[in-house]
């Protein structure tokens, strides 16, 4: 059975020049290649979903233009529900400008156009949904208002949400009672609770710390170490597989992905994570964010 998930967030363009290097202000740089890649942490986590067997519905706004047009015809042909995708008359597709050089070192620009626009009209619009949706996926890529609005309201429904607080920043304290799950990364969890979190043991303090602002279950993703789980009845590292990773681009996004689909399944949160670290290890052994999501079939081989 596929759970159902709705995944709110962001959808953005990354458009990429890969050059010798990078330019200083004022400087033109000749001779580089350009890609173009589907991104945003909400996209990326909902095709990470979609393809490992979710049934996704994805909340977001693109704009009126041809990068939201081959977004939104990039979701259906990965079998996302696409009504909760709105098209904003007034303003652009989100997009990043990313330049990288030889060396891997890289300048980031990102303009969120539409998904600045994402409001709580939208929320209630997906409200419709909710009877069948089994879980709720959110991260920051969004304005906060929003994220807050629809987690106090999905809260107090009785969903289960998940918050992927990602990119890092610090959240009202109001919000994390109505959490069924947060995901942090070391980065994030020290944000959100002043712990510096490098290994197991400080991944527990952090956890601890999460739990005692309300938020019912808390996993910390610990780059190759894999996570860490506090819950009422698990408290552990459970390991990533040890894989050759060439590109961790969109590791978390996969895992957060993963986790939807497992905990909507009825997974017990234990293995919903060692399912999610498999994904993830998949995933960073290959190039690019949505491109290295892997499909249920390729988990089942390993
Ligand atoms: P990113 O910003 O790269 O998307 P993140 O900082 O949000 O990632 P991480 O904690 O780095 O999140 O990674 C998420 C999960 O991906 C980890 O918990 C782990 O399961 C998996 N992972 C990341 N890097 C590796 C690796 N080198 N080998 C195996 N698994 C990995």
């Amino acid at each position: 059975m596929p759970g159902k998930i709705m995944v709110i967030g962001s959808s953005n363009t990354d458009m990429v020049i890969k050059a010798q290097k990078l330019p200083s202000p004022g400087e033109t740089i000749l001779g580089g290649e350009f890609h173009l890649f589907p991104g945003g942490k909400g996209a990326n986590q909902a095709v990470a979903a979609a393809r490992l067997g979710g049934e996704v519905f994805f909340v977001a706004r693109t704009g009126n233009d041809v990068f939201g047009k081959q977004a939104i015809e990039q979701f259906t042909k990965e079998g996302i529900h696409t009504r909760y995708i709105h098209t904003d008359p007034d303003h652009p597709s989100g997009v990043a400008l990313i330049m990288v050089d030889e060396a891997g070192e890289n300048i980031i620009a990102v303009a969120p156009g539409a998904n600045a626009q994402l409001k709580q009209e939208d929320i209630d619009e997906a409200m419709r949904e909710m009877e069948t949706v089994d879980i709720v996926l959110l991260q920051l890529e969004i304005p906060l208002s929003t994220v807050h609005y629809a987690i106090k309201k999905l809260g107090e429904l009785g969903k289960k949400v998940v918050l992927n607080p990602a990119p890092a920043q610090a959240l009202p304290e109001e919000l994390f009672k109505h959490l069924y799950l947060i995901t942090p990364n070391e980065t994030e969890a020290e944000i959100l609770t002043g712990i510096r979190v490098t290994e197991e043991e400080t991944a527990a303090k952090a956890a601890t710390a999460l739990r005692e602002k309300g938020v019912k279950q808390v996993v910390i993703t610990l780059g190759p170490r894999g996570a860490f789980v506090l819950t009422d009845s698990c408290n552990k590292l459970i390991a990533a597989p040890k894989v050759q990773a060439i590109d961790t681009t969109a590791a978390g996004d996969i895992f957060n992905g993963a986790l939807v689909v497992a905990i909507a399944q009825g997974q017990s949160l234990e293995d919903a994570v060692n399912f999610a670290c498999r994904a993830a290890a998949i995933s960073v052994t290959r190039l690019g964010a949505q491109a290295s999501a892997p499909y249920l079939q390729e988990l089942k081989q390993v």
